[in-house]
């Protein structure tokens, strides 16, 4: 299955739950979620019918799959190399996931959604320990420094995104460089650092029947 090609605001109505997936939008008035925050659809106003344990479990997969803005078979990777190592497979998924490349430099602030940052890095606009990197699934690791390339430190839309990261704040694992637009990856994130509503076990236990 493809990547979802849809309204991302869709999503977030049908994951009742607000992801940030488009920017500064998401903190404005716009937001289609606080506006309508019923289902998406001819029958989204009607309500939200219970879930059988399947549903519950695949309505979490899908969300932090969307989240992160991955097709099923890339999630579905990061979850086998989860499972393969040691310790608690769901938190090693996350903790995987949150070590992509488009997704640090959208918690570093230097783009103001993962999808910007996907596009960012597909364009060459950061280096990793000096090296520019266009993979956007690539993982950071600890102490590796992500910079803003240097022709790249004009683009408006970097500069908008900084301007706006004080409202967002940089996770624990993370340090900024603002000036010198830089960040560290001062430790590997760990469960406390993913702050938004996520049941990881049920990610679990949908893939293990
Ligand atoms: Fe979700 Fe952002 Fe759209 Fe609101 S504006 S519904 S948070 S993607």
């Amino acid at each position: 299955m493809s990547r979802y090609t849809g309204s991302v605001c869709r999503i977030c109505r049908r994951e009742n739950l607000k992801l940030f997936l488009k920017g500064d939008r998401c903190y404005s008035d716009k937001c289609a979620f606080d506006r309508r925050g019923y289902p998406p659809g001819q029958h989204g106003q009607r309500r939200r019918g219970k879930l059988s344990d399947y549903g519950i479990q695949l309505r979490e997969k899908q969300k932090v799959k969307r989240m992160y803005g991955l097709s099923e078979k890339q999630f579905r990777n990061f979850f086998e190399n989860a499972d393969r190592g040691k310790g608690i497979t769901g938190i090693r998924l996350l903790a995987a996931l949150e070590t992509r490349l488009d997704n640090t430099v959208y918690r570093l602030g230097f783009t103001n959604s993962r999808t910007q940052g996907r596009h960012f890095v597909l364009h060459k606009h950061f280096s990793v320990n000096g090296h520019y990197v266009n993979i956007p699934s690539f993982l950071v690791k600890l102490g590796d420094i992500i910079e803003v390339r240097e022709k790249s430190r004009e683009i408006q839309a970097i500069k908008d995104s900084m301007g706006a990261v004080v409202r967002r704040g940089i996770p624990q694992w993370l340090e900024l460089d603002k000036d010198n637009m830089k960040g560290v990856v001062k430790a590997l994130p760990v469960r406390e650092d993913i702050t938004m509503p996520i049941q990881e076990q049920l990610i679990v236990e949908l893939y293990s029947k």
